[in-house]
């Protein structure tokens, strides 16, 4: 295999996009590169997809029906003159079909998660101008019909699965019904590298959820990151647990892997451990994408679980959403027994960005180095987290081995957003001299791994040291009591802030101020006493955004009581 260095010297970005198919005039559309291409190359009977529904046989579905199915949809949506769509449903057939066969017909792609209510959907649907929302009887009734009122600009309401006959809407109708009446003959639009494809809402973990813009020349980091760093190759089988609702379940649950020419496990039911293991199991994984809290959940239920389960199919496990804690990387090695790839990227940046690699050293709690194809950096940044600019105006980057800076990557790579939604000074503001500046503070160690420190707003300033947050939860949770800590500043009048940690406790560990002592005894070994959290609370669970992320901010705002005033983008549950 080839190594980092190497594939970083020659790689670039227009081989990439030569191992695409694409269109002769140099156009480019994300659907036919996920499915009709493999039909063209003769693979069309590979699967695409393999459903597991929440009871009852595996359901496979094969490129050439996929591109049959998407051809449908995108005729259907060609009648409606849509330019917009929408899913809010859960993980069943229907929603691949729908975001692939919009991309076909050249119009927007918005996921919504299921889980929403109907306020950040009402919030998303609006923002997003969206005209087709395909969704189910069930999710209708709760979550939509509350809201159309409010919602102008929706023309459609496509019902997946059984129930539309009986709603009374005049702007109901049977997606079964509409795509058994469609050609299933249908040309996939031409569209230019910079033709709108993708609206991403980002996960709302430090403000209001912001609409990220991608375009179709995205689908070229989408191809490359699955090789370099999933290592998916055509037929592998591969299992992308994030929810098509975000980001990732959009890159690498539906677009990635159909590009590579894999067969992709779609997974209805909600995370159970035991399900998790058996599906690995039985379905000869290749390869695993999740995410930090579903280790962490493993984790917490216990590694004697996964005993007598076969892994031996897997080759690689990767982790992206959050800083991965050296102690859930270790764990994870010991029981699926691979490589466990933290990678680091955000809505913005569209794909991978920062990642580990098959075959390269790991070093626990390091999400890694820059993908072949970026460069990224560190700017200096001022107490107040503003960026350090020159007599130029240009940012200053951080050279010496191991300092903070702002994450940022030279701007230009192809799954980069193209804009925020109604927000073009706030989108121009991510952008520095030549670099986008991510708003996540790192390190960079002398072999060129990246550290992550925390988000710039979640940084600690105390006693006149800057704290990362993860620093000291990767130290808590490396203590056998606890399965997930949360780390905040709270105020002080003489440190400025001191650092306060909330921990979850393993099943089997009491609370009480004998394993206060010890947790904090503990970090002070580990951190020193300068950096160690001076209180901690005992929690049964973190707050998390509904992608399951920690919300620093909430623990923050219920520490100083402000609970209201800061909870304006807090999703509610269904
Ligand atoms: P918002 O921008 O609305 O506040 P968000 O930043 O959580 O929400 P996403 O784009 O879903 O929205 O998440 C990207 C962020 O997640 C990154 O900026 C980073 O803070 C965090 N993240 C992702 N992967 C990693 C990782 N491997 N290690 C550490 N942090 C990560
Ligand atoms: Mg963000």
């Amino acid at each position: 295999m080839e190594t980092y260095e190497s594939l970083r010297d020659h790689f670039d970005w227009s081989n990439a996009r030569s191992r695409l198919a694409g269109f002769d005039d140099k156009a480019l559309n994300i659907a036919y590169e996920a499915i009709d291409r493999h039909v063209a190359d003769g693979h069309g009977e590979r699967v695409a997809i393999r459903w597991l529904p929440k009871a009852g046989e595996a359901v496979d579905l094969t490129y050439a029906d996929m591109t049959a199915q998407t051809n449908r949809f995108a005729n259907v949506l060609d009648g409606f003159g849509s330019t917009g769509v929408a899913t809010l449903m859960g993980r069943i057939p229907s929603l691949y079909v729908t975001a692939l066969g919009t991309l076909k017909a050249g119009a927007v792609y918005t996921p919504l998660f299921a889980a929403f209510g109907p306020d950040p959907i009402k919030m998303r649907m609006g923002l997003g101008r969206i005209d087709t929302m395909v969704t189910t009887a069930q999710f209708y009734r709760r979550k939509v019909k509350s809201i159309r009122a409010d919602l102008p600009d929706l023309r459609h309401i496509l019902i997946a699965g059984p129930g539309a006959d009986e709603i009374d809407d005049p702007i109901v109708s049977d997606l079964d019904s509409l795509l058994a009446a469609a050609s299933d003959d249908f040309d996939a639009v031409r569209t230019e590298p910079e033709h709108r494809a993708l609206l991403h809402f980002t996960s709302g973990t430090t403000g209001k959820p912001k609409g990220a813009i991608h375009v179709h020349n995205a689908v070229i980091g989408h191809a490359a990151t699955g090789r370099m760093v999933l290592d998916m190759q055509p037929g592998d089988v591969y299992w992308c647990t994030a929810d098509p609702g975000w980001v990732t379940g959009t890159s690498y649950g539906i677009i990635s892997p159909l590009v590579n020419g894999v067969t992709s496990i779609v997974d209805e039911a909600e995370f159970d451990a035991e399900r998790w293991y058996r599906t690995l199991e039985t379905q000869r994984v290749n390869i695993l994408y999740t995410a930090p809290t579903a280790l962490r959940m493993l984790q917490k239920i216990g590694a004697e679980l996964a005993d007598g389960f076969d892994f031996s199919s897997l080759r690689v496990v990767g982790s992206v959403g959050e800083p991965l804690d050296p102690e859930s990387v270790e764990w994870a090695q010991d029981v699926f027994k691979v490589p466990i790839l933290d990678n680091w990227w955000q809505t913005e940046t569209g794909a991978i960005t920062i990642s580990n690699y098959v075959g390269e050293v790991v070093k626990p709690g390091s999400m890694g180095r820059p993908l072949p194809g970026i460069t990224a950096t560190l700017l200096e940044t001022d107490v107040d987290g503003e960026l350090v600019l020159d007599a130029d105006g240009q940012p200053v980057e951080v050279t010496e081995v191991d300092a903070v800076g702002e994450l940022s990557l030279r701007a230009g790579w192809p799954s980069m957003f193209r804009g925020y939604l109604d927000q073009q000074e706030r989108y121009e503001a991510c952008f520095v001299g030549p670099w986008y500046h991510s708003g996540d503070l790192a390190r960079r160690d002398a072999d060129g791994y990246f550290w992550f420190v925390g988000r710039n707003n979640d940084v600690i300033k105390s006693a006149g040291h800057l704290i990362g947050p993860f620093e000291v939860e990767s130290a808590l949770t490396e203590h056998p009591a606890v399965v997930e800590a949360g780390v905040i500043g709270k105020p002080d009048p003489t440190a400025g802030n001191i650092v306060k940690a909330f921990v979850v406790l393993k099943p089997g560990f009491e609370p009480g101020d004998e394993l206060r002592r010890q947790l904090i005894a503990h970090s002070r070994k580990k951190l020193g006493p300068a950096v160690a959290p001076r209180e901690i609370d005992f929690a049964e669970n973190l707050p998390h955004t509904r992608s399951g992320k920690i919300m620093r901010r909430l623990l923050k705002a219920r520490e100083l009581g402000t609970e209201e005033g800061d909870l304006s983008t807090l999703e509610v549950p269904a």
